[in-house]
């Protein structure tokens, strides 16, 4: 049976890293705040806002929340977004996305500060990932898949990893990090020829397609390490990754299971990043991608 790669555990070391951090700043006087800038009432953007705030709050990082109704102007939400970007209270920036059709979605990213962008929601946060060089900051979700594999001691030097999924959201950033983690990367996508020839030589899976169970039994060999990035409700209405769990865990050496794996670690990634933003404002420097 495969050793689970548990986001508890990776959640523990990573509230230590940031209650220093918010330590450090409350000396300072500074609280680090994150701004969630919702549109409309999206059950799901209504429960992620939920669950941030309460971890944010947890974690000593201050949440506010910043709402529209779902028909708010372009220019309303623009100038929402520079008022932001002025706020010295606030550190970072998180639009929920996507936004209703009438809002274009990169125009209002684009006019976010690069510097709390907390989860590379603008172009120039992106061009770091890819660089290593920018500002800003990696997507979330990329960036905890990463937290979960250093946690444990998994050295991603010269193996191979698979990464499923080519969005520019978790799968090219992941692949990039991996990259610069000296992994030697493939990325599969559905045009990819015979996806579980693929999968089976990889050291390291990650599953980021969005299709649930999408990861059976061929898809996978003995020894090899696989990060679910999947998130889905199951027909029996319990949570599900890209990953077929019970086929998968008795072949494959380690494993994070859906619920408890990727999507835990994935707000403290964002409050790290709060608080990181914080920290350079601070020092007052801002021109080093943090990964
Ligand atoms: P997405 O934008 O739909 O992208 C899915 C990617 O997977 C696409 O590149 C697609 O290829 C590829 N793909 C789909 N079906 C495939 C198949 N049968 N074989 C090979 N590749 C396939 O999804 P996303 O936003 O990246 O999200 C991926 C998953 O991560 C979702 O389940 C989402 O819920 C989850 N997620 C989790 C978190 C978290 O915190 N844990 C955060 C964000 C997302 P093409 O490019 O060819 O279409």
């Amino acid at each position: 049976m495969a050793k689970l790669l548990l986001g508890k555990e990776v959640n523990l070391a990573l509230q230590e890293r940031i209650r220093s951090k918010a330590a450090l700043l409350q000396g300072a006087g500074i609280l680090p705040t994150l701004a969630i800038l919702r549109v409309g009432e999206r059950p799901d953007d209504l429960s992620y806002e939920k669950g941030a705030k309460k971890r944010m709050e947890t974690l000593g990082i201050g949440c506010e929340n910043i709402v529209f109704p779902a028909d708010v102007s372009q220019e309303k939400l623009m100038a929402a977004v520079e008022e932001l970007n002025r706020d010295e209270r606030i550190h970072g920036v998180l639009m929920l996305r996507p936004l209703p059709g009438h809002l274009d979605e990169r125009l209002v990213c684009g006019a976010l500060l690069p510097e709390k962008d907390v989860d590379a929601q603008t172009d120039a946060s992106l061009t770091g990932v890819f660089t290593g060089n920018g500002v800003g900051f990696a997507p979330c979700t990329a960036q905890a898949c990463m937290e979960i594999l250093d946690h444990y001691g998994i050295d991603c030097t010269g193996r191979h990893a698979v990464v499923v999924g080519r969005s520019l959201i978790v799968g090219k950033p992941a692949a990039m990090l991996l990259l610069q983690k000296n992994a030697t990367v493939t990325v599969c996508h559905t045009r990819t020829a015979d996806l579980a020839a693929v999968t089976r030589r990889a050291d390291i899976l990650l599953a980021a397609a969005g299709r649930p169970g999408i990861i059976g039994a061929e898809h996978v060999s003995a020894g090899q390490t696989v990060i679910d990035v999947g998130i889905h409700v199951g027909a029996d209405g319990k949570l599900c990754g890209d990953v077929d769990f019970d086929a998968v865990s008795p072949i494959v050496g380690a494993i994070t299971p859906v619920p408890g794996g990727v999507g835990s670690v994935t707000t403290s990634v964002l409050a790290d990043h709060v608080a990181e933003a914080a920290l350079r404002m601070y020092r007052g420097r801002g021109s080093l991608i943090y990964m």
